[in-house]
């Protein structure tokens, strides 16, 4: 079967085999990986793989700390305010979907939350071009949501869609498209992402964020939520989601032996260019409302022209075996989440049984 779920999303089988053989046993360690202190050298040696790994994997430059932490994208969505904008401070958001207006609620409460552009009067279904931002004089920094994954709608570089923002830092959620092409990291000042979509099981969140930024004052928190805290402690000043770290360093190692995200860029583009082939081919049949120049490569939503039939349309495929095709609940129909661990085959498996549904209810 294929697994289409927008998270906690399909792992690659190979990972899930690993797992499955090192269950009982980590290596010499006479117990389960999950059973062993977060200290120990055993698993020391496994985190520091996992961040190298990530290291490689996304060309992280060494002025960049990567932190393994607990508490998923939405804990960071708020601690970046904490830790980066002094009480009242502005601070700029671009909302593109849901989850960037997830973001702006997270941080109400401490900044000066300035919509710089919306496209939610629109649906959701663009992005305002970066020309028609409005962006503060003072902003402690700017957050963009790289991917939304509930309205499938993605900042894609060919198209220059993030500006130069000078002294003020990006930040940008990237939980939904992260290690699924190259990234500059360079022009980010923050780059965070929940693992259960492109990185591995859910209950760690990568926070990548450039180092001179720590030294910022901030405001008045506890050390737990203090990023330079964990920098300092090698994100481990409590008890780190330590199995889910060592699952996501499998995630990495399959895909730097895969081809590295240039592979999955191919793949990814590949995948996006079937799927949506299906849809704008079915003559009205199915159809998706995204502007066609900010359409996600990961997260594929679409509507049946007539929506009785999407009951049957959900209930038929995962007979076939294409699961978890409901869409979210914000915006109804079906959804296709084809992140890195969906194989191309999976996606054309999705077409031809989308094209044989519409022969014969159509
Ligand atoms: N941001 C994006 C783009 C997401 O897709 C999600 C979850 O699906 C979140 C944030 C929230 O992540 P979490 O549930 O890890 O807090």
């Amino acid at each position: 079967a294929y697994n289409f779920a927008a998270g906690p999303a399909a792992l690659p089988e190979p990972v899930l085999r690993q797992a499955q053989a090192e269950l009982l046993e980590w290596g010499d360690a006479r117990a389960s990986i999950a059973e062993i202190s977060h200290r120990s050298p055993e698993f020391m040696r496994v985190a520091a793989e996992a961040e190298a790994d990530l290291r490689r994997l996304l060309s992280i430059p060494d002025d960049y700390a990567v932190l393994f932490l607990a508490g998923g994208a939405t804990t960071q969505q708020a601690l970046v305010a904490l830790n980066f904008a002094a009480p009242g401070q502005a601070a700029d958001y671009v909302v593109s979907g849901h989850w960037g207006k997830v973001a702006l609620k997270q941080v109400q409460a401490y900044v000066d939350a300035n919509v710089a552009a919306s496209g939610e009067a629109d649906g959701f279904r663009d992005i305002p071009p970066a020309s028609q931002w409005r962006l503060s004089k003072d902003a402690a920094y700017l957050h963009v949501t790289a991917n939304e994954t509930i309205h499938g709608v993605e900042f894609r570089p060919e198209w220059g869609a993030l500006p130069e923002t000078g002294d003020v830092p990006l930040f940008a959620d990237f939980s939904s498209s992260i290690a699924s092409e190259p990234l500059d990291v360079s022009k980010f000042g923050l780059v965070y992402a929940g693992a259960q979509k492109n990185l591995g099981p859910v209950g760690v969140t990568v926070v990548i964020v450039r180092r001179d930024l720590l030294e910022r004052a901030g405001q008045p928190r506890a050390d737990i939520f203090n990023y330079a805290s964990h920098a300092k402690a090698g994100s481990m000043l409590n008890t780190p989601p330590s199995y889910n770290w060592y699952l996501a360093g499998l995630v990495f190692k399959w895909m730097l032996a895969e081809g590295g995200v240039v592979e999955f860029a191919r793949r990814s583009a590949e995948k996006a260019r079937l799927l949506y082939a299906a849809i704008d081919g079915s003559g009205g049949f199915y159809r998706n409302e995204v502007a066609s120049n900010v359409r996600s490569r990961m997260n594929v939503p679409f509507f049946l022209q007539d929506d009785a039939l999407t009951a049957a349309f959900l209930a038929e495929a995962k007979e076939a075996g294409l699961l978890a095709l409901k869409g979210h609940r914000v915006l109804g129909g079906v959804r296709a989440s084809i992140y890195n661990a969906m194989p191309v085959e999976g996606v054309r498996a999705l077409a031809g049984f989308m094209h044989e549904f519409q022969q014969r209810r159509g």
